[in-house]
């Protein structure tokens, strides 16, 4: 079994920074986005899953109509396995309506100016986030333990959490090390790949120029998104 531990916005530094060891393994480092106009997740795991650059397809449908995007499995590299496992991933078999309530949420928060409401708006905002996460964290798991010659679990909680919350150090430190604590139990070679990091913009997150990888068995230097494609069916 391959393992693909895909996680929306994961910072280099805020891995450094907390000391996260299972998510840096033996070799890590940052991935080259520079061909993309502006950070997107949907932008940016559409190209991951294709091995192509996605940006004008993806953009070209709005940022509306892009969530509902999804490719084929034959369109993707998924389709070199024989029972891959996909869990939550932007463009395949993504939860709609969980992202899409979190994003109404996050539009009502910047569109009340009463500060009772903002705080009211964010608390639901994070219950929803994290009750999420830990049903994709039960669901990954889960498939760990399975007979899958894949399995890709896709994380978004720094991302959604981050963008409310980036300048609570002790929520991102949590989840930081929750996310540290999935990656040591996975007991197969892994890859962990974030699509962009954050920064601070005040006490909210916006998305960094710069991705995350890691893996055990190969220093990749700073490779492309596109990349990693090419990269995972040569490990099979
Ligand atoms: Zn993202």
């Amino acid at each position: 079994m391959l393992v693909v531990l895909a996680i929306d916005a994961l910072e280099y530094a805020l891995v450094e920074k907390y000391q996260c060891e299972n998510l840096k393994q033996k070799y890590y480092g940052k991935t080259n986005i520079s061909e993309f106009s502006q950070p997107r997740t949907m932008v940016l795991w559409s190209s991951f899953m294709t091995g192509e650059n996605k940006e004008k397809e993806i953009l070209k449908l709005g940022d509306k109509e892009m969530w509902n995007k999804q490719f084929d499995i034959k369109e993707t590299f998924f389709f070199n396995f024989q029972d891959p496992k996909i869990i939550d991933l932007p463009g395949f078999s993504y939860d709609k309506k969980q992202h899409e309530e979190e994003r109404e949420l996050l539009k009502a928060y910047f569109a009340t100016d009463s500060p009772e409401e903002k705080t009211k708006i964010r608390n639901d905002y994070n219950a929803h986030a994290f009750s999420h996460h830990r049903k994709i964290k039960t669901e990954f798991l889960e498939a760990l333990e399975g007979n899958y010659d894949f399995v890709l679990g896709y994380f978004s909680v720094a991302d959604v959490i981050g963008h409310l919350n980036f300048g609570n150090n002790l929520m991102m430190k949590m989840i930081y090390k929750d996310l540290d604590e999935i990656a040591g139990a996975i007991k197969h070679n892994f890859i962990v790949l974030s699509d962009h990091g954050m920064k601070a913009i005040g006490q909210f997150g916006d998305h960094s120029e710069y991705g995350f990888w890691s893996t055990s068995f190969k220093d990749i230097n700073n490779p492309k998104i596109t990349d990693f494609s090419k990269i995972i069916v040569g490990m099979m």
